[in-house]
């Protein structure tokens, strides 16, 4: 099955089964707004209950074979404009942007080559001519296409202005080779990039092929007004990120709670983002959830807590059932480093969109310092640690006063391992999706049962016989512990398709046997097989294999 049409699928899944609506929908939709319907919050909230759990109420064993310190904060969304400004995102949270001088259309700049190739018109219907099925594309009949339909596409790109060079070079790459598929990423970009280079075309629109005009920035805050004059005085913004929210309460949690560096605040909630090109289902969006810890740390020690986390956060993943194949880390080059960073390595997930490439999905981030000096210096707030412990040890290693006195006193550093959870929700779902057409779905959703938004699906075989009552007294039992969903009509080939589909790991069916021998029918997802399972079983059943 080609990519594209796998998230296509998924997509349709998550609309047609509840998980995933387009907002505002019944006037249009609104670009880079999504609801989670009635079981896209139930598996948003398992993925968010699961971080704050494993974050907050039990958080990660350190090296020193002792849990972290980790408390928890919910900050406002809306924090004074001052704080935006101390931060650098009123001046460097941008995007560079060119408008094109034909259909007024906006590109981003980095995004460029990403755009000629996936989501331009003229590379819709190049596909769609010319997706090769053996690996092999009849170069004569390209040519002819770039000269007659591509030219009234895009009539200033490369394919169209030099198409024999463009062609050959696709030719010995695909030609010859029937069982290999074409990396069309790479063969675009080779279109757009090198063939542009060399010809010296300009950077082409990808909507229509004119010109695009100089690059300018493009701010990403999203703003308000609080008061009641909409007055320049009474601007404000939309947080961009949790994080700042944290470091602004960090002096009153070092003063009211009994944290002591190295130590974590971790916080989720809604972030707004202007994105430019908010796509790809909801993966870039405009409001969107984050969860973000800041560790707080000694600047010696702050290396070999970057290492820490980015090992930790990997197994984290790992344990939502993320195969491992499907994650990777890649480390972010010195020129693509935030302001505020010293260095930043990113989680990334090979979703459907982005295969056999990877896409990000948690930045960790060594903010050094950065962040606490810039509010000190904006507020005028003094925000360094005075660090008991350590001055009791260099006392006992005999320091001088003055070496005690300077270094018992500083400014944490800070790792800061960031995640979407909305993107999250978005891994969970391309990573449980499989297609069986050997099943009446034709697909299901193979999520972790920890993380499945329904765990078991109760149904009496027919609706009569004494059969609701034992299901529905058992869906009363187990609903205090799982959630369950009691259904009792429709055939049971249906019910168990409808389960498939929404990644419900179990269903326990009552039939005949069961008022005879006081069993049912637990169907298990993945497998299909299904076992007797003696009612006062059933619990423990589930237990083991959801709370395990
Ligand atoms: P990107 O490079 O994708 O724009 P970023 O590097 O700007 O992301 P961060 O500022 O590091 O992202 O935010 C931390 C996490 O928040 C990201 O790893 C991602 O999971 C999530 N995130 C960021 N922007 C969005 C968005 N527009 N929609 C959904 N999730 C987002």
């Amino acid at each position: 099955m080609a990519e594209a049409s796998v998230m296509e699928k998924i997509v349709s899944l998550c609309k047609r089964r509840g998980f995933v609506y387009p907002a505002s929908e019944i006037y249009g939709g609104i670009r880079g707004f999504w609801d989670y319907g009635p079981l896209g919050v139930l598996l948003k909230n398992n993925i968010r209950d699961s971080w704050w759990r494993d974050m907050v109420e039990c958080p990660p064993i350190g090296p020193d074979g002792h849990p972290l310190d980790m408390v928890g904060l919910d900050s406002s969304i809306i924090q004074h404009p001052k704080t935006w400004e101390a931060s650098g995102h009123l001046a460097t949270f941008a995007d560079p942007m060119r408008k094109c001088s034909k259909c007024g259309h906006f590109v981003r700049a980095d995004h460029l080559w990403d755009m000629l190739a996936t989501s331009s018109k003229w590379f819709d219907d190049l596909l769609q001519e010319f997706t090769p099925i053996s690996g092999h594309i009849d170069t004569e009949r390209l040519m002819r296409w770039a000269k007659t339909k591509g030219r009234k596409l895009a009539p200033n790109l490369a394919l169209v202005r030099n198409p024999e060079v463009t062609l050959s070079w696709l030719a010995t790459r695909v030609n010859g080779q029937p069982d290999v598929p074409v990396e069309m990423m790479e063969f675009t970009r080779h279109i757009a990039t090198e063939q542009l280079n060399a010809t010296g075309l300009q950077d082409p629109c990808p909507l229509c092929g004119a010109e695009l005009g100089p690059s300018e920035p493009f701010k990403l805050m999203m703003e308000s007004y609080a008061g009641l004059t909409q007055t320049p005085d009474n601007k404000v913004y939309l947080r961009p990120e949790t994080a700042q929210g944290i470091f602004l309460q960090y002096k009153n949690i070092v003063d009211t709670t009994r944290v002591k560096v190295p130590f974590g605040v971790a916080q989720i909630g809604k972030s707004f983002r202007n994105e430019v090109t908010p796509r790809n289902f909801i993966f870039r969006s405009r409001e969107f959830e984050q969860m973000e810890m800041e560790w707080f740390c000694h600047p010696d020690e702050a290396r070999t807590w970057y290492e820490f986390w980015k090992t930790e956060r990997m197994r984290w993943w790992k344990s939502l059932g993320v195969k491992e194949e499907n994650l990777k880390l890649r480390d972010h080059a010195p020129d693509e480093l935030s302001h505020y960073s010293k260095m930043t390595v990113d989680i990334e997930y090979k979703y459907p969109f982005t295969a056999p490439d990877f896409g990000e999905l948690e930045g960790i981030a060594h903010r050094g310092e950065f962040d606490l000096t810039q509010h000190q210096k904006h507020s005028g707030q003094k925000l360094d640690y005075f660090d008991q412990e350590l001055q009791l040890k260099l006392k006992e290693q005999g320091a001088s006063p003055e070496e005690i006195k300077a270094k018992s006193r500083y400014v944490p550093n800070v790792i800061e391992p960031a995640s979407g959870l909305t993107r999250a929700v978005l891994v969970l779902l391309c990573e449980g999706y499989t297609a069986d057409p050997n099943r009446p779905s034709g697909e299901y959703m193979r999520f972790d049962p920890k993380m499945a938004p329904i765990k078991a699906g109760i149904f009496p075989l027919v609706n009569k016989d004494g059969m609701p009552e034992v299901a529905e007294k058992l869906y009363m039992d187990l609903r205090t512990k799982f959630m369950c969903e009691y259904d009792p009509k429709q055939s049971i080939g249906k019910r168990y398709a409808r389960m498939d589909e929404i990644g419900t790991p179990y269903c326990i069916t009552v039939d005949g046997e069961t008022l005879k021998d006081q069993s049912v029918t637990i169907r298990e997802r993945d497998t299909l097989q299904q076992q007797r399972v003696s009612l006062d079983k059933v619990d423990t059943y589930m237990t083991d294999r959801i709370l395990k």
